[in-house]
Formats: C-alpha cells, structure tokens, sequence
C-alpha cells in the first residue's frame, strides 16, 4: 500500500514536471536575472577610499591587500581569486569606497585576470549614515 502511494505521488510530480517551465536557462546564450541584492565581483571607487585598511583587517580570506606608500597615497589590490563574496569589505567601509556588483563572470584560466590594482590618493569623505 505504501508503495502504491509512493508511485501514485512520483506519477503526480512526473506529470506536473512535464508541463511545467524549466529552472534552467540555456547558458550562456541565456542569463538568470540576479535577485536584488545580489553579492558579485567587489569593486573599489578609488575617489573614495581613505587607504583606512578597515575592509583589508576584516576580510577573512586576504583577497584585498593596501600598500601605503605615504599618509596620503598607496595601491589598493583586490584578488578576486581569493574571495568568498562575504560582503565584509563593504559593510566596513566608512566611506562608501567598496561595493559588492552583480558582476558574476569572471572565470579565466589566467590567475592575473583576477587582480585589479589601484592606485589611490586619499581624500575620501565619510559616508553619510
Ligand atoms: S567580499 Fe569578503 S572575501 Fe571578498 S574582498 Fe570583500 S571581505 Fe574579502
Ligand atoms: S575601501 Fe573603505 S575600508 Fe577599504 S581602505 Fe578604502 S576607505 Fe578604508
């Protein structure tokens, strides 16, 4: 009896699943739309950034690296390679300097295609709360 009802139920969703829309897309002719909100690539404004190195001490995996040449200039590195998406770098920027986009391509058998470097002269304005 029990699996009388476990194939009538498999039968019912066979059957549903056959006339229903498929969940996948035919990539990459095709694109899934991206939910709001949606954690990509990192991406510094190099016009905003402070060199404060808040984002570089909270990122769990290394992937942005600040080299300060003086108090007011320095290179800004992100390593997409390393990242997680965590979302940690722009939750701690003060200067609304880093930003998460749905950028979310970025495969490449070169490990330099990854790296962005920047240079950065400090003269960023707190972001407004
Ligand atoms: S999203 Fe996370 S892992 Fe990626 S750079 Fe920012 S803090 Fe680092
Ligand atoms: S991106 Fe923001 S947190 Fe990171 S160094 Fe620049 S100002 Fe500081």
């Amino acid at each position: 009896m029990t699996s009388l009802i476990g194939y009538l139920s498999a039968s019912k969703q066979a059957l549903k699943n056959l006339f229903s829309k498929p969940v996948t897309v035919m990539f990459p002719a095709e694109h899934v739309s991206l939910p709001k909100g949606y954690r990509g690539t990192p991406v510094l404004i190099p016009e905003k950034c402070t060199l404060c190195m808040k984002c570089e001490r909270v990122c769990p995996t290394g992937a942005i690296l600040i080299e300060k040449l003086d108090k007011k200039n320095g290179y800004f590195t992100i390593d997409i390679g390393k990242c997680c998406y965590c979302q940690e770098c722009e939750k701690a920027c003060n200067f609304d300097a880093i930003h998460l986009i749905d950028k979310w391509l970025t495969a490449s058998d070169n490990k330099e295609d990854f790296v962005t470097k920047h240079f950065v002269q400090r003269n960023g304005k707190k972001k407004e709360e």
